[in-house]
Formats: C-alpha cells, structure tokens, sequence
C-alpha cells in the first residue's frame, strides 16, 4: 500500500513563513510534514509550523562540512545545512509514509490536487524522480523531488556524503545529482573520489545498495517552475501555463523578503512583471493563511 506524504524543511526561524505558506498550499489532500532539527527554531516558530503542518518530524541538523568551496562559488555559504533533507531518504525516519514529495520551503503550490499529480511520476520502480534545472539541464533541482524511502538507499547517500565523491556544488543538489546519475539519461562515469592520505583505506566499508533502488525518474518542469525560467522563456511559460503546479523560488529573492505596496502587490525595479506576478501569487496564499488564523 502507497501512504504518501509531502514533506520539506526547515532548520531556522528565517524559513518558516516560507514552509507555512507551502503548507497552507497543499492542504487537504495528502499529508504535509516538515522536518526540523531539534533547539534550532523558536518557540513561535514551532507553534506556527504545529499549526500549519500535519507533522513535525525532528531530525538532527546534518551540516555539509567538506565543500564550503563550492558553496562559496555558488555564492551561498548557508546551504551547508541543506543535507538535512536527505533523511527524507529513511524509511525509518519518514514511517509510515511509504512515498515522499520534497519541496523546498521556497515554493508553494498553485492548486492541491494538482500538486498530488507529482506522485504519478514516480512510475517504472524508479525510487526518485525531479525536473531539470535551469542552470544546467543535464541536471536536476533538488528543490522538489519524489522518492521512495528506503533505509539501504539512505546509507547509501550517507556514505557518499561523508566519505564518498560528496557534493560538486556544497548542496543536497550537487550530491543527489552525483548519486542519481541515470537521471541526465546517457552515461557518464563515476566521479573522482576525495583523494585519501596515504594508501590505506580507512572509510568504513560502502554500503551495499542495489542498482534497482537507484532507478530515476524524470518530472514535468510545471512542477517545480523557476522565476529564472520565466525570465528567459517567456513563451513556454506561456504554452504550458495551465499545467503549472509548483512554483519554486530558487535563489536569493524569496516572497517574505521582498518589500510590498500598501495595497499588497511586489514589485522591485529588477524584478520583471511577470516575476512579480508569482510573488504576489505567494502573497495571496500567505494573506489566505493570516487570515484563516485570525478566525
Ligand atoms: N533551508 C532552511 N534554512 C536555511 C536554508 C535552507 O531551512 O537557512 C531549507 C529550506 O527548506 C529551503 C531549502 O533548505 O527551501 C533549500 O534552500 P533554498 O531554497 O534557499 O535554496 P535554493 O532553492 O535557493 O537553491
Ligand atoms: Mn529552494
């Protein structure tokens, strides 16, 4: 039997309007959990993720220690917490859902039963399925993504992360993307692994997880739509409008830190009036949200 949920995350205070937001945008349908470190939100925060979510799940703060690097060059030295999403990968943490949606807490859906369309995609025995990214289409965004928890595939992603090639980009991304490399569609070989001291190999041993578990997917774009896509492809957006179903708010403008007009609307002179239209999209459900809670 199926039991799914959505799930996404939250490790400070700075997030959660954000994940509320995204929660109030999936209700209804499908279960919506978020996971948090423990001691790393304040009280308000929890009591409004308690509100807005059907689970709060408490994971430990999984910090990327070995690509401070890349996360420079990427230009975001605050995604080293971002790993903390892999325990989505546990079956034993996720239990009883036996199927997963991710989406980052950037992200909202435009309608709740169409969202749940995500789930459809999971298809052939793939364990995960995501959507291209922008920046470079042979890979995915991790900002949303469909799995399969499973214990052997989650030490398998731990393994690599602290002993293995780890993250090209300092993220969860530049980690899935090495570890779910059937997903670009043509070969490519296994990366480097981080040169050892000396010649003896003392990792622990890598666990063993079965080619079948490592089987990908791929997503429609419509659910994780980028502000950046929208930028510089307007007529696709156009086209596949009415199939969007999440939009995602990846990289450094998010809504809640945007400034609004008195009569609610965002607009910022580098933001074009399109991108302003997804923000003020984000801004209706979160009002929606303030509004229901005010009752
Ligand atoms: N996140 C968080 N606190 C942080 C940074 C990130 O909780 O300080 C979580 C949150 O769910 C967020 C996700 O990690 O959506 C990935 O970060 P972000 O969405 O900012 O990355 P981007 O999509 O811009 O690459
Ligand atoms: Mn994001």
């Amino acid at each position: 039997m199926e039991s799914r949920c959505f799930a996404t995350l939250v490790t400070n205070d700075a997030y959660v309007d954000g994940a509320a937001t995204l929660a109030h945008s999936l209700r209804g349908c499908v279960s919506v959990v978020v996971l948090v470190p423990p001691n790393a939100l304040s009280q308000a925060s929890l009591a409004v993720l308690y509100r807005a979510f059907d689970r709060v799940v408490y994971v430990p703060l999984w910090s990327n220690t070995r690509n401070a690097a890349q996360l420079a060059l990427l230009g975001r030295p605050e995604l080293h917490i971002t790993y903390s999403k892999l325990f989505v990968f546990s079956a034993e943490v996720m239990h009883p859902f036996n199927v997963v949606a991710f989406i980052d807490a950037d992200a909202f859906a435009l309608d709740p039963v169409h969202a749940t369309g995500i789930f459809q995609h999971l298809h052939d025995g793939a364990s995960f399925a995501a959507a291209a990214d922008v920046g470079w289409p042979d890979i995915f965004n991790s900002g949303v993504f469909v799995c399969r928890p499973s214990n052997a595939l989650f030490e398998a992603l731990k393994w690599e992360a602290d002993y293995g090639s780890g993250s090209f980009d300092g993220g969860d991304q530049g980690l899935l993307n090495r570890f779910f490399r059937s997903w670009a569609g043509f070969h490519q070989d296994e990366p480097h692994e981080v040169p050892l001291d000396g010649s003896v190999d003392s990792r622990p041993p890598k666990p063993h997880c079965p080619q079948e578990l490592k089987r990908t997917a791929r997503l429609p774009f419509t659910f994780n739509v980028t502000p950046s896509a929208v930028y510089s492809y307007l007529p696709a957006v156009k086209e596949f409008q009415s199939n969007m179903s999440i939009v995602h708010f990846a990289g450094h403008d998010k809504p809640w830190t945007q400034a609004r007009f008195t009569d609610g609307t965002v607009w910022n002179r580098n933001m074009s009036s399109e991108i302003a239209n997804l923000h003020n999209m984000w801004w209706k459900i979160r009002d929606h949200l303030t509004e229901t809670w005010k009752q």
